[in-house]
């Protein structure tokens, strides 16, 4: 039970520090220097989803790689995702019959799905949570319609970086608060299926990957170390 709310209390930390960082970020860097916010704000992502895994006891490898190099990668793929979208995208959407002042908007909000489609998939190889996922296409969207909605005002900008690395980071830390709490317990995070002692990384119940570091012994004694 200790080592539970150790990891709880640690989880909350570093997503109030993300919080905190994503506000910096956005509010000094990005107005004045938009490049090299991009490159912040995906060592940001890198830091925090680093930090997840480490609460997590996630298994080094190379599905843990390549989330934090997408993620610390995000200030070189993004400008070339938006140019690429500027060109290609804009010129679709105007033959499709796209209003042609929210041409650029709405092949920006084409570019950042696209682009949290694949931040969802990464993290999705990092943490074999479905639900990982599904929080970041769904934030992603709510941040490319924001982007629709009003015409970009610096506010709904920072709002937007904010609430999408405020829910990412939650998303990441309630995940790893509960793989190890699962790890703790030998327990599948998926399933809760007993899986102490299983020697692949798979559920032999439901399938599921098993990314983090598991007791090798049956754990009898959950709040020994209580005392
Ligand atoms: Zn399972």
């Amino acid at each position: 039970m200790q080592l539970t709310s150790t990891i709880v209390r640690s989880a909350v930390v570093v997503w109030l520090l993300a919080v905190l960082a994503a506000t910096a970020i956005a509010h000094w860097i990005l107005p004045e220097d938009p490049h090299a916010a991009l490159f912040a704000l995906g060592l940001l992502c890198m830091t925090y989803t680093l930090a997840a895994f480490a609460l997590a006891r996630r298994i080094p490898g190379p599905t843990a790689l390549m989330p934090l190099a997408w993620a610390a990668a995000f200030g070189m793929w993004m400008p070339i995702a938006q140019d690429y979208g500027a060109d290609q995208f804009a010129p679709m959407l105007a033959n499709m019959g796209a209003p042609e002042a929210l041409l650029q908007q709405l092949a920006l909000a084409t570019v950042l799905l696209a682009g949290g489609i694949m931040t969802g998939a990464m993290l999705y190889l990092g943490t074999a949570s479905s639900a990982v996922f599904v929080h970041v296409v769904v934030l992603t969207a709510l941040v490319a319609g924001a982007t629709l909605s009003h015409h970009e005002t610096p506010g709904t900008t920072l709002a937007a970086v904010i609430a999408w690395h405020a829910g990412v980071a939650g998303s990441l830390m309630r995940w790893a608060s509960h793989a190890a709490w699962a790890a703790k317990q030998g327990l599948c995070p998926a399933c809760g299926e007993d899986i102490t002692g299983v020697r692949d990384r798979v559920c032999p119940a439901c399938k599921a990957a098993i990314v983090t570091a598991m007791p090798a012994k049956p754990n009898t004694q959950p709040a020994k170390r209580a005392a």
